[in-house]
Order: C-alpha cells, then structure tokens, then sequence
C-alpha cells in the first residue's frame, strides 16, 4: 500500500460541493401555504439552472420550511405528492434534485387545528442548521465551497450560521420579509442568474480580481468605485473571500449607507446624494484606529427607509482590511487619496447601450442595496463615474451573464 492512500478519506470519496435550495419563492411561484401539486408552477429557467447544477458536479439539495404539515393543511403523504411533482416538472428539463429536507413543525404548540407532535421546537427549521447539518453527513459535502439560494431573510441567515455562501434571489419574498438582519453575500435577479453566478460569474470575478487581491494583501483601505450594476460590491465580496481565505477579516462597507432620501432629479452632482462629509468621519475613523472598534451602520437604506432596516454590526481590529464600495467612490478626493488600493469597475459597452431600458429584470439586477434609483443614474453623474476611473489602480472588466 502507497503511503498517499493514507491521505484519502476511508470512503474514497472527496467531500462534494453543494448548493442549497429553497423551495417555494426561489425554485418555484410563491403561493400562501401551498397545498397542492397543481398549484406548483416553476420559475421560468429553474429548471434548466438546476440541470446545470446537476451537470457541473454540484449537489442540489433542497432545504424548506413546510409548517403546512404541522398546521393540519397538507398530510406528510400530500408534501410527497408536491415534491413527486416537483421532481416530475424538474425531470421534463432533465434535472433533478440529490435530496429534499423539509421541515414538517411549527413552533407555537397552541396553533387551533395543528398537529400536537408537530409543534414543537426543532432543529431543521430555518434559520436552524439541522437540515444542512444532515445533509452534509447524509450526503457528504464540503460547506466550505457550498452555497445557499433563497428569497428570505431567513434563508440568507439559514445560510450565514452553516457558513455557506449566501445569494439572495429577488423572487418571491425576494429578502423583504424583514425577520433578520439581511447581509447576503451576494443578490442575483433569480435562479437562474444565481447559477450562472456560481458557476460562471464567481470564477470569471475570481480570476479578474486576481491583482487587485495581491495588492490588497498589504492595504489598509480598498475602494471600488463603477457605475450601477458594474458588479462594485460583488467585486467587494469576493476580494473580501479571498483575504478570508488567507486568515485576514475583511469588511465591506457600501457607500449606499449614506443614501440621502428624496428625488433623484434634484442632484445636480454625481455625489450630491450621499452624505459625503459624514461617511468620511466613519471611515477616516476606522482606518487610523489602532485598536478593535466597534461601530453600528444601517444594514441596508432601502430596509431603513421602509422602517424595517436592522443596523449592521462591524467589529473592525487595526490588522483588518477596509473595503469601501460605491459608484461615486473615485469621485471624492479625500477617500481616493485615503485608500491604499483604487479599483474602478467597467461595464462592457453592449451593457451601457441597455442602461435605460430598465425592465423589470434589469432593475433587480441592481446589486447596490436593491435600490431602484441607484440603477439608473443621470446621464452627467454616469459620465464622472466613468471618468473618475482615470484615478483607479485597476480597472476591472464586469462579469455580464450572456
Ligand atoms: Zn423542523
């Protein structure tokens, strides 16, 4: 016997990459409580994005809540019936899932009508890990290079305490659902663009971003700025990865925190938005202290002003790296000259020839807090973005799905 065979798990098998699905808003149309087969009707291209899954090696595993059960609505035969379904629908497109854990309870045990086994508290419903936790001993797969697709703010957190990497798709519930703080590490308009992301976008970003990470091994301060849906704060994450990756915390910090409220056509200039003076104090702050500090920022501006926004929690140490995103970033002078690494990102012009078009995929598309007008800004603020990447160390190409 070879000594490397000693280096092999006794199975022979490497832990697997997966991607966590939810089900009712992410792979199929959100209904209220659904209770029949017929009512299930898939998203347009889930089905052929979970093929793709199946096609590139990756686990496709569903995790959901189904308290119908507990609430006496479906019988566990009648969910079998829905996910036979679901495999049937998924099967016409030559894709299928590895496993489906679904959650029968409901934890309120005075629920009228309910099944008293049923409520009670348990460890598979979401946000608990349980079911992620058995998938990964039922099926064995690595958490580390897995990823998680849901529309909640419970699924994002379902998928920030087992460590995944988190997409939040803007179907059904698409992250307003206001229960937790909602910090998804990436937000694509639906699965289908989610898949593409994890199997084309992330990699392609990875590999553009190469030079930018090397640089960034020695900075205190990183900003990345680009016009709307230039891919600025996927480009943050995933230099954010990459010095996770090699011990160093990273922390993103999205200008759109300094959103002023009220009508975009009252700013003249491409930083007239945002409270600029006051996001300088923050980050002059963080990047001259010598300690740990804690701050509290708004979560999200969009959730702020619908008065559901949770603050953001940063615990910032001396040695961490500072990543600050936003399209007017290379426009103020006192944060370009403050940042050690200047990043701008660049859309391809076919991109830009479709700015204005604005359906509503294109609108969800907007990655900068979900915000509509952010996605289309004025023409004058458009071109100083562009211009302001005369400052910029790197210039890095946007991933655009085809
Ligand atoms: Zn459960």
């Amino acid at each position: 016997m070879s000594a490397s065979n000693t280096t092999r798990p006794l199975s022979g098998r490497e832990p697997r990459r997966a991607v966590f699905l939810d089900r009712d808003g992410t792979i199929n149309v959100e209904v209220e409580h659904l209770k029949r087969a017929e009512e299930l009707e898939l998203f347009g291209g889930a089905a052929e994005a979970v093929g793709r899954l199946n096609r590139a090696g990756y686990l496709a595993v569903v995790v959901t809540n189904q308290s119908v059960v507990a609430r006496g609505e479906v019988t566990r035969e009648g969910l079998e019936r829905i996910h036979a379904h679901l495999d049937h629908l998924l099967g016409l497109h030559h894709a299928y899932l590895d496993r489906i854990y679904a959650c029968p309870h409901y934890p309120d045990p005075g629920l009228p009508g309910g099944i008293a086994e049923l409520l009670v508290d348990c460890t598979c419903r979401k946000p608990a890990t349980g079911s992620i936790d058995a998938a990964c001993r039922d099926l064995g797969i690595n958490l580390a290079e897995s990823w998680l697709v849901g529309d909640t703010t419970s699924d994002i957190e379902t998928g920030r305490r087992a460590r995944l990497t988190t997409i939040l798709v803007q179907t059904g519930h698409a992250g307003h659902d206001g229960r937790f703080p909602l910090d998804p590490d990436y937000v694509m308009a639906d699965l289908a663009a989610a898949v593409d992301w994890i199997l084309e976008g992330h990699p392609a970003l990875r590999r553009r971003m190469a030079p930018v990470v090397a640089a960034a091994a020695g900075a205190r301060l990183v900003v990345i700025g680009g016009l709307a849906r230039s891919g600025k704060s996927s480009a943050a994450r995933v230099l954010q990865e990459a010095a996770s990756a090699t011990g160093r915390a990273a922390h993103v910090i999205p200008l759109d925190l300094w959103l002023c409220p009220g009508p975009e056509d009252e700013a003249n200039s491409a930083t007239a938005r945002y409270d600029i003076e006051d996001m300088l104090v923050t980050v002059r702050r963080l990047v001259g202290h010598r300690d740990r500090i804690a701050v509290e920022l708004p979560a999200d501006n969009g959730a702020v002003r619908s008065g559901r926004g949770h603050s953001r929690h940063f615990s910032i140490d001396a040695d961490d790296l500072l990543i600050v995103e936003g399209a007017p970033a290379l426009l103020v002078d006192r944060l370009v000259r403050l940042a050690d690494v200047r990043v701008h990102m660049a859309r391809p012009a076919s991109e830009q020839a479709t700015e204005r078009r604005a359906g509503p995929r294109q609108r969800q598309m907007s990655e900068e807090t979900g915000d509509v007008r952010s996605a289309s800004p004025p023409t004058d603020e458009a071109t100083k973005v562009e211009a302001a990447k005369a400052r910029a160390d790197f210039i890095v190409a946007a991933w655009i799905a085809a």
